[in-house]
């Protein structure tokens, strides 16, 4: 049986999917999420390198736990109208893809309750259940993110005109531009500076309207 994908829409995961930084969660846990939140915030603005500064940030996160994980997915909170533009993706037969500068430890316990179908991030090295403040592997930075929406759609036989990207900081613009619809959603400054489409509210649900 063939099954064809009408479109495909792919969302940055922190502050976009979910209302947190899910790196500062992780911090909290090893009293740095002060230091981390501020410079997350730089990162996604695109005032530093987002490779540069992601592997100081989770320098940062040496110590912590893995079993710290179900404390920090607990206080996840899904951004409104999540579950209703995932549905209405589902409805008018498209897929929907999560790529993030953050983690799969935490991607993978939180994209399947979403109903995420496909999803990639960073990997945290750690040693017998304890961060070693490593990444593993390469980076998932802005052009591994544009690389990754390209990716699924071709695996998938949609166009790249019937792709939807949405997302918040600096390491989403190259997504934004590369897809069919590219839009800032709750964006920092350089982001909506940048895009196609703009969005203020802090709501999924208000961007189904513009589902193919
Ligand atoms: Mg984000």
């Amino acid at each position: 049986m063939c099954v064809t994908v009408r479109f495909l829409v792919v969302l940055d995961a922190d502050s976009t999917l979910i209302r947190n930084e899910v790196i500062e969660l992780i911090a909290d846990e090893a009293g740095r999420g002060a230091e981390v939140a501020a410079a997350t915030e730089a990162a996604m603005r695109g005032e530093t390198d987002f490779a540069t500064s992601l592997r100081s940030r989770v320098e940062a996160l040496a110590g912590v736990p893995t079993a710290s994980f179900e404390r920090v997915l607990a206080r996840i909170e899904p951004t409104p109208g999540v579950a209703d533009l995932i549905a209405a993706v589902y409805e008018r037969g498209g897929i929907v893809g999560v790529v993030s500068g953050g983690f799969h430890e935490i991607l993978d316990e939180l994209a399947p309750r979403l109903g995420v179908d496909v999803w990639r991030a960073n990997r945290l090295a750690a040693r017998e259940g304890i961060l070693t403040g490593a990444v593993e592997g390469a980076i998932v930075d802005a052009q591994a993110k544009a690389d990754q929406l390209a990716a699924w759609a071709a695996e998938h036989g949609v166009a790249a005109h019937r792709t939807i990207a949405i997302g918040d900081g600096a390491n989403d613009l190259r997504m934004i531009e590369a897809a069919g619809l590219g839009i800032a959603f709750n964006a920092k400054p350089a982001v909506r500076a940048a895009a196609p489409l703009v969005t203020s509210r802090v709501d999924l649900s208000q961007l189904i309207p513009l589902l193919p």
